[in-house]
């Protein structure tokens, strides 16, 4: 049994980037508004994320890392109406499965924030009174000590250096998505990126990509029924020029499906069609018409027929939008 759970949990839990979305999205899910992500040696001798979210009761904290616990939805009809970043219960044992963890958490009702150590099977082997305010926060040391081929992998300098910058690029998708958010960055005791809460999404891409990425951005905003559809974008004015500064960010494009940070092929060759490079694009659709357990990082997703279709209209519209403002 041991070595079938570390071989499904290291399907799961492929890279630091892996382990550093599935816990943001636990603290999210949480409702945390301030989240800190602490790595050292790139991730592969801690993973720390602290967040200032609701906490674990203490009637969960025995079962919070056994697989397929999950207090978040209990009927399959859940699932048709999903609002959380999770649902399978299965990122929190997975990583205990490749890597050492200890929780603390602190729920309001909790008098003092307890620290648990987790075993490999995501068993609490031992606890102890702490000092932290509300919240959680997840350690993860020794990340794939038992997987030595994968741990090698992601030790080379180069690999390290593009998993940072994988995270970085991940935190920013969150604070892009999430302005109310306050995150920060640290790697090895040094701040690399942070972001205060913010009122929008306009000043969270202030906020994360800098001034001159934003300065010629215009909003598009467009709503239709019938499949229902948000649409919201930011796109660079047209005439402006992309090409000679540096400092904006034209070939970054941030795609979210209902709050969460993908990567669709066919929604990137539609907004590829368009004249002008998009920033920013978010689309909303109810829960029901998407299918986001196509991978187990839920970073693509499948689209119900009728909207992809109905995307492919607004794509029109969209262009006609920004030729208006030409
Ligand atoms: P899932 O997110 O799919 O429910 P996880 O394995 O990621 O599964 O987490 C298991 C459970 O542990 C969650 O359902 C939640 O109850 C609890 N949990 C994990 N991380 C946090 C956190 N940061 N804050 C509060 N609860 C958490
Ligand atoms: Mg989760």
């Amino acid at each position: 049994p041991d070595t079938v759970r570390l071989l499904s949990s290291s399907q799961v839990i492929t890279s630091v980037v892996n382990v550093v979305k599935e816990l943001i999205e636990n603290s999210l899910d949480a409702g945390a508004s301030s989240i800190d992500v602490k790595l050292e040696n790139f991730g592969l001798d801690r993973v720390e994320v602290r967040d200032n979210g609701q906490g674990i009761k203490a009637v969960d904290t025995p079962v919070m890392a056994v697989r397929h616990f999950t207090s978040k939805i209990c009927r399959h009809e859940d699932l048709e109406h999903l609002e959380t970043y999770g649902f399978r219960g299965e990122a929190l044992g997975s990583i205990c499965a490749v890597a050492e963890v200890a929780v603390t958490t602190k729920t309001e009702e909790d008098e003092i924030s307890t620290q648990y150590t987790l075993d490999l099977t995501g068993k609490i082997v031992s606890q102890k009174p702490s000092h932290l305010g509300q919240g959680t926060t997840v350690s993860v040391m020794k990340l794939f000590k038992n997987l030595p081929v994968r741990r090698q992998c992601f030790s080379s300098t180069k690999k390290c250096k593009e998993e940072l910058k994988k995270v970085q690029d991940l935190l920013m998708a969150y604070a892009i998505i999430k302005p109310e958010l306050r995150l920060m960055l640290v790697h090895n005791k040094v701040v690399l990126w942070q972001k205060a809460k913010v009122a929008d999404n306009r000043s969270a891409l202030l906020a994360t990509l800098g001034p001159s990425a934003i300065a010629n951005l215009i909003p598009c905003h467009h709503h239709q029924e019938q499949p229902e559809i948000l649409l919201e974008g930011f796109f660079p004015k047209p005439g402006a020029d992309y090409s000679s500064t540096s400092t904006s960010n034209p070939d970054k494009t941030f795609i979210f499906v209902n709050n969460r940070p993908v990567q669709h092929k066919e929604i990137m060759k539609l907004l590829r069609q368009n004249r002008y490079p998009t920033l920013m694009l978010k689309i909303s659709v109810p829960p029901s018409s998407v299918d986001v357990n196509l991978t187990p990082d839920k970073t693509q997703v499948l689209l119900h027929n009728k909207v992809t279709t109905k995307l492919n209209l607004n794509q029109i519209e969209l262009q006609f939008i920004c030729l208006a403002v030409e």
